[in-house]
């Protein structure tokens, strides 16, 4: 499992989350693309793994209102289009590598 990022910036005018690991980054990834890559129950099926969220829903102009950790394993991020039951685990980061 990978340990917590050395360094977490959320830079809001930009609407980019960058993150820092021991060995790589920083790593940038934009408001929209980690919405779409949202794995929480309202936007992938839990049964099959599909995913239920429709992207092209996802305005272009979203943006992340808030950041908030999640034990040590976790970040939880609040988009601006009010959604905010997604969590986006160090490894699921490290694995969707960078959004841009
Ligand atoms: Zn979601």
């Amino acid at each position: 499992m990978r340990d917590a990022p050395r360094d977490i910036k959320l830079k809001r005018t930009e609407g980019i989350l960058e993150i820092s690991w021991s060995d790589a980054g920083p790593r940038r990834y934009d408001a929209k693309g980690l919405r779409c890559e949202c794995g929480c129950a309202g936007c992938v099926d839990e049964r099959t793994g599909v995913r239920t969220l429709d992207v092209n829903s996802v305005p272009d102009d979203i943006g992340i209102t808030h950041i908030e950790l999640v034990g040590n394993y976790a970040l939880k991020l609040s988009f601006s289009d009010g959604h905010d039951t997604g969590i986006y685990s160090w490894d699921r980061l490290d694995r969707i590598k960078s959004t841009l």
